[in-house]
């Protein structure tokens, strides 16, 4: 059978996916040695929590992190990190959420950082706290947070200060850490979408962050419903045992070196909060394959691979133009520019429309541009997807 098959067996139309490792567009494509790896993991039986401990070993190596644990998905990761940050190692506190009576339950976010995803902090229990006026993205003003009005806004029932990493962020990382630390609370990053660089596996814990959440399914290459959550051993340990199923005497649980924390916990906590948000071995075993080959790459090599890619489209449109991702280095774009974002939209549309259909980045549409992002592209897709420009983007 050809890749995707089954999808068109099922009636399921397939698309030529230039927009980048979206969710609703079912996230990029794995390379065959992933795929491989689940599909032996799926022909054995393991305990659970070894195989977090392989993981565990393989997201310190690769972000150098105490710990680490593959979740299903960033979103299930901040989860998990807003669920450790509340119950600690404390078996009570985890069985109680998404109850917080009696446990600090409040995240600081940032007015200029709230998200949707922050969803996920909510899922779990926690209150979200706005700090800041951000003026200077309304326009009259020229700042955003200030680190006094952070350090000002922690009280007891602060659980933890939710970063979100990116290069507007004010505070900066490094400076939020400090604040959080003078108080002893933990800090929490979504760095779902912040790679490339390779070099920000490691950039936000070296910078103290005390949680970091990465998407699997993003740049990393590897199953669309797996992420990452690394950090501290004793809060990705709070994190796990919120996950795993611990339906077993208690004594026949013995926690992993990875997880040592565990083996001082009071009493065992039933299905935690993560219950939801279980990840099977397939995924777990696709992820530490594809983030070996993820930091192993030159991301030289890497931009080189996703340039050749684009490469291929120049000269399918007058319009089209090979640029650098303005917030991701080395992702190169094929940027296409309209006259204005009516006939922007009209290209989009028209792309949308075709058989397969394109789809393509269109954040920018408000300024009259689309993109082709070569992440989530297939190679023996680019002779189609330039003949679609070609035709709707003259
Ligand atoms: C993609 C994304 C998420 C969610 O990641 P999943 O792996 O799809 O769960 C969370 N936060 C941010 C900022 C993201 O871009």
């Amino acid at each position: 059978m050809a890749a995707g098959d089954i999808l068109a067996a099922l009636g399921v139309p397939r698309i030529i996916n230039g927009y980048g490792t979206n969710t609703r567009l079912s996230g990029g494509l794995m390379a065959p040695e992933v795929v491989a790896a689940m599909a032996d993991a799926a022909r054995a039986c393991v305990e659970m929590h070894h195989l977090q401990a392989a993981a565990s070993r393989a997201i310190s190596e690769a972000t150098g992190a105490e710990s680490g644990i593959v979740t299903a998905g960033a979103a299930a990761a901040l989860m998990l990190g807003a669920a450790a940050c509340m119950a600690r190692l404390d078996p009570a506190r985890m069985n109680r959420l998404p109850d917080t009576a009696g446990m600090p339950d409040e995240f600081l976010v940032i007015r200029s950082q709230r998200n949707m995803y922050d969803r996920a902090l909510r899922a779990a229990g926690g209150r979200i706290v706005e700090v800041g006026i951000p003026d200077r993205f309304s326009g009259p003003g020229v700042r955003d947070a200030s680190a006094g009005e952070l350090a000002e806004a922690i009280t007891d029932r602060t659980a933890a200060i939710f970063h979100l990493a990116g290069e507007q962020a004010e505070p900066t990382l490094p400076v939020v850490v400090r604040i959080a630390h003078a108080r002893g609370i933990p800090v929490l990053v979504d760095a779902a979408a912040q790679l490339p660089p390779a070099d920000n596996l490691r950039r936000f814990i070296a910078e103290g962050a005390d949680l970091v959440c990465f998407s699997g399914g993003k740049a990393i290459g590897g199953p669309q419903a797996s992420g990452i959550l690394a950090g501290r051993r004793d809060l990705v340990s709070s994190a796990l045992v919120q996950v795993l199923d611990l339906d077993l005497p208690e004594a026949q649980f013995v926690a992993p070196a990875e997880f040592a924390p565990l083996n001082q916990l009071r009493f065992l906590p039933h299905h935690g909060i993560g219950r939801t948000a279980k990840t099977g071995k397939e995924e777990i075993v696709g992820l530490i394959v594809a983030l070996r080959r993820f930091a192993a790459e030159d991301p030289a090599a890497r931009s080189a691979r996703w340039t050749a890619r684009l490469k291929a489209l120049e000269g399918a449109s007058p319009r089209g133009a090979l640029v650098p991702d303005g917030a991701k280095p080395g992702l190169p774009l094929f940027e296409l520019r309209f006259a204005d974002a009516a006939a922007a939209a009209r290209a989009d549309a028209a792309l949308r429309a075709r058989d397969p259909a394109v789809h393509l980045d269109a954040s920018r549409i408000r300024r009259g541009m689309l993109a082709v992002n070569p992440i989530a592209l297939d190679d023996d897709d680019l002779p189609l997807l330039a003949d679609a420009i070609r035709e709707c983007c003259a």
